[in-house]
């Protein structure tokens, strides 16, 4: 089998920039699920629909077109119906859609075969909440990521302040700790560790540490 190392966390817990860090240093392929969920999220913005609306949203998540692509410096785009939102998908607007739109069971199953189809050869590293637990439960490797509350809300400010987005930090811990608290306690696919997860709490850890510790469960 084509093997897969899971990266699961709450936000913030550093596991998109251990995931993509990790997924070069393999040259193995890196599936970024949040970003699938947030563009489904968006895009159900940009066609007006409720929220509360589990049919569209279903249809919505069936019909978007997301795309990745590399671009010249190395970043990852994310094409959304042939848009760039890369950066509209990093707001918490769009964070807090995801997180709304993710609750709906059959949301996630249309997504389910979208994410399996990134498992390509030589190797797939899936960043998400139940990449090891539902998407991959067969995955070779798995690691579950936490941090303090407060570091995750600091490491946000940080990366949302580089890029020119005005927040409060205070704002983002409170936002945090709500979609936490969605993501933990919602029916399907409640964030929680694999069994067989490697756990690593990565407060006051730096990233290449965390890299490190990652790469060091695989077999040099
Ligand atoms: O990881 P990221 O912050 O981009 O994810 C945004 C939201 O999408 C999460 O808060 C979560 O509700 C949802 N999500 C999910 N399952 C995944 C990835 C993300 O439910 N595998």
């Amino acid at each position: 089998a084509i093997p897969v190392l899971t990266i699961d966390g709450p936000s913030g817990s550093g596991k998109g920039t251990v995931s993509r860090l990790v997924a070069r240093a393999l040259g193995w392929h890196y599936l970024d699920s949040g970003a699938l969920y947030r563009a489904v999220g968006v895009a159900a913005g940009w066609a007006g629909l409720d929220l509360d609306d589990a049919g569209a949203l279903v249809r919505c998540a069936f019909d978007t077109d997301i795309a990745f692509r590399e671009a010249a410096d190395g970043e990852l785009r994310v094409l959304v119906n042939g848009h760039d939102a890369t950066d509209e998908l990093r707001t918490e607007t769009a964070g807090a859609a995801a997180s709304a739109i993710a609750a709906i069971p059959e949301v996630r199953a249309a997504l389910r075969d979208r994410q399996r189809a990134f498992r390509q050869p030589p190797g797939l590293v899936a960043d998400g909440r139940d990449m090891g637990t539902v998407i991959f439960p067969d995955a070779r490797f798995k690691v579950f990521l936490t941090a303090s509350a407060e570091e995750r809300a600091e490491r946000r400010y940080k990366q949302l302040k580089d890029k020119g987005v005005s927040v409060t930090l205070a704002g983002l811990l409170r936002e945090i700790l709500a979609r936490d608290a969605r993501d933990a306690s919602r029916a399907v696919a409640p964030l929680r560790p694999a069994e067989d997860a490697v756990r690593i709490d990565t407060t006051g850890l730096p990233i290449a540490a965390v890299v490190e510790r990652v790469l060091a469960l695989l077999p040099a």
